[in-house]
């Protein structure tokens, strides 16, 4: 038998088959008529069902006792949270409460999961898109309408020019390569923006090695340089954008020779960017290396590049971001602390929601989830697949924190490094084993199958959550369709089917089933895209380590280490000549530290690294220690991508 799916990684989404005999998944295989893999699947994509069957999945809900756990049934697992949160909630107030979930969930886990918080009456929701695209998702939304990509990767061999900003597709969305070999197949140009000469780098027409978080200013430069030189679309900014006059006031202060200097990329290379781009139609794009370093002031600036040139709206133009997980797209859209599914947090769409759900949820705004776990005063938190103790910076004061909570309840398929805190464990069950949507990087919204039961006494989340909602007294749905058709109401997902959900070969977009967004309007209040004027901070001075990802694993590793993939080592790449400088060689056991921490790694010498630049990859999470919990002040996201460390032997 042969099930249809989505491939549990990353957030291209591709589309897989799952070969299911004797009720286990025995094969995966690359589904050919999927709309954007088209029969393309990465090596972590062709094991993905080997997890599904690692010796260590959680089989029962497990209780701690003192420092062991205990398998205890649902019905008291049930019975005693609810007990527990009952009482904080009565003793501190439902603010006292978060809920935060991973991104491997549907989005109909999601939203209950969400819904669930607001029922009890706290706002103290987000999921982990936090930590890596909310920069995006905030700088979108307020610009162009929408926080999503404004176009899809099946676009790209449209372009005339494609702009990679701070990701390395080869390595962390291997399936997107196809299209970018299309385009220079097509004679298109690849740009490349990294401090690191990645794999994508190394087969761009134009590489600009940036020193990091110096985008702001490079971008800025590149502004005044194309209004300086005419290269700007007039008719569009006129007809379409406000705000330009504000910009270009801005933007006049940053020049190219200060650019060379501050970015350290050659001024000639700078001018090739500039003119590359005043080209139509072109697409620019940005991972992490963009949003966890320059957070979402870098992705401005991109984004009024695009205005500036006319390059949003467009067949083969527009933006797209290289979302990570394979939901984290749909969880950033449906649950944020400060904004509800149906827009504003204010009583007009609290009192839509009560329409719809039957209660009313608090207008009083909630904690990131950067906030809670970084020094709030929270008391219960639940922690719906969601590795916080591994995947967070600074680690210490997150198992600290963890470790200090009244209740913390972790549902998930694994004793994780973050479970091992928990006072409870739900098991959950895993992609292949419930149904539900996804939605990929570029709005694609397509519907996972059933392919065979969990294991033990494992449950879909949407089940478990509905009995924590009914026993305080609320009727929420666990079947996937029925949550969906409620999610719809009330979301930017309104315009969807299952028809075409369902069936991989059709495109099933949102907010409107189009590759390009803002063909005719922007979908602000007044239509127009707005240019956002941003600055270039001052940065702390030394040795800045970035960290990154690597092709064969996959953030904390908890899936790709029970695929048949290794764990991968804590290494520090560093350039020769900076290891010349410190007395260090290939192979040396060093002490990276900054202000939070430290961990060992062996030296890795590499000359796609630039000069005062270490790289370490992020999936093993010792790095974790050393990076620090320094937030984007705007979007709370961590800056993975901007740490000052000493290096010694
Ligand atoms: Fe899975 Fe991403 Fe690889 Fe596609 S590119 S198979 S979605 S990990």
């Amino acid at each position: 038998m042969i099930v249809k799916s989505i491939c549990p990684f990353c957030g291209v989404g591709c589309g897989i088959d799952l070969e299911v005999e004797g009720g286990k998944i025995v094969r995966v295989l690359p589904d050919k008529t999927h709309v954007v893999s088209k029969g393309h699947l990465c090596g972590k994509g062709s094991v993905a069902f080997k997890s599904l069957y690692a010796e260590d999945r959680v089989l029962y809900p497990l209780k701690r006792e003192g420092e062991k756990f205990v398998r205890i049934s649902w019905k008291e697992a049930i019975e005693e949270i609810y007990i527990k949160l009952n009482d904080i909630i009565k003793k501190y107030g439902p603010f006292s409460v978060g809920f935060y979930g991973g991104c491997q969930n549907t989005l109909e886990e999601v939203y209950s999961f969400m819904k669930l918080a607001r029922a009890l009456g706290t706002n103290n929701v987000d999921s982990c898109a936090r930590v890596c695209h909310d920069p995006s998702a905030i700088a979108l939304k307020e610009m162009l309408g929408v926080g999503a990509s404004s176009t899809s990767v099946v676009q790209i061999p449209k372009a005339k020019v494609l702009v990679i900003a701070g990701e390395s597709t080869t390595e962390s969305h291997p399936v997107i390569s196809q299209y970018i070999v299309e385009l220079k197949r097509k004679g298109g140009k690849l740009i490349v923006i990294d401090p690191r000469l990645t794999g994508i780098a190394k087969i761009a027409d134009l590489y600009l090695q940036i020193s990091p978080s110096t985008d702001i200013y490079l971008f800025n430069a590149v502004a005044n340089y194309l209004i300086s030189n005419g290269l700007i679309d007039e008719n569009f900014i006129k007809q379409r954008t406000e705000g330009f006059e504000d910009y270009k006031r801005v933007v006049s202060k940053y020049s190219i020779e200060d650019a060379e200097k501050i970015t350290g990329i050659p001024r000639e290379k700078i001018i090739e960017f500039a003119k590359l781009i005043s080209q139509k139609p072109v697409i620019f794009s940005w991972g992490l290396g963009l949003t966890q370093s320059s957070g979402a002031n870098g992705v401005r600036a991109l984004v009024n590049l695009a205005l500036l040139t006319g390059n949003v709206g467009i067949e083969g133009g527009g933006l797209i971001v290289y979302r990570g997980q394979a939901n984290v797209q749909g969880s950033g859209d449906l649950v944020k602390p400060n904004v509800f599914p149906n827009g504003k947090m204010d009583e007009l769409h609290a009192l839509q929601l009560k329409e719809v759900w039957g209660f009313k949820p608090p207008i009083q705004p909630g904690k990131t989830v950067t906030e809670a776990l970084y020094g709030s005063n929270l008391k219960a938190i639940f922690l719906m697949n969601f590795n916080p103790a591994k995947s967070f910076p600074n680690r210490k004061v997150v198992e600290k924190f963890l470790s200090s909570l009244d209740l913390l309840v972790v549902i998930d398929s694994f004793m994780t490094e973050t479970a091992k805190f928990a006072h409870y464990i739900l098991p959950a069950a895993m992609w292949a084993e419930k149904e539900g949507s996804v939605t990929s990087l570029d709005r694609l919204v397509k519907w996972r199958f059933k392919a065979v039961n969990p294991p033990g006494e494992a449950r879909p989340e949407l089940e478990i959550i509905a009995d924590l909602a009914r026993k305080f007294g609320f009727n929420f749905s666990s079947d996937p369709k029925e949550v969906f058709n409620e999610l719809k109401e009330v979301s930017i997902y309104s315009n969807l089917n299952f028809g075409e959900m369902t069936d991989y070969s059709l495109p099933s977009r949102y907010p409107q089933n189009d590759e390009v967004l803002y063909r005719e309007k922007f979908l602000t209040e007044d239509g127009k895209a707005h240019f956002r004027p941003v600055e270039q901070p001052k940065l702390s001075k030394g040795m800045i380590l970035i960290t990154g990802r690597e092709v064969t694993h996959y953030n904390t590793d908890e899936l790709i280490v029970r695929s048949g993939f290794p764990e991968i080592p804590l290494e520090v790449f560093i350039n020769p000549e900076d290891a010349t400088r410190l007395g260090i060689k290939e192979g040396d056991e060093v002490e990276i530290s900054s202000k939070c921490g430290s961990a060992k790694a062996r030296v890795r010498l590499s000359r796609d690294i630039m000069r005062g630049v270490a790289f370490a990859y992020m999936h093993n999470a010792e790095i974790n220690y050393v990076v620090c919990n320094d937030l984007d002040e705007e979007s709370k996201t961590p800056k993975f991508k901007y740490i000052v460390i000493n290096i010694r032997k």
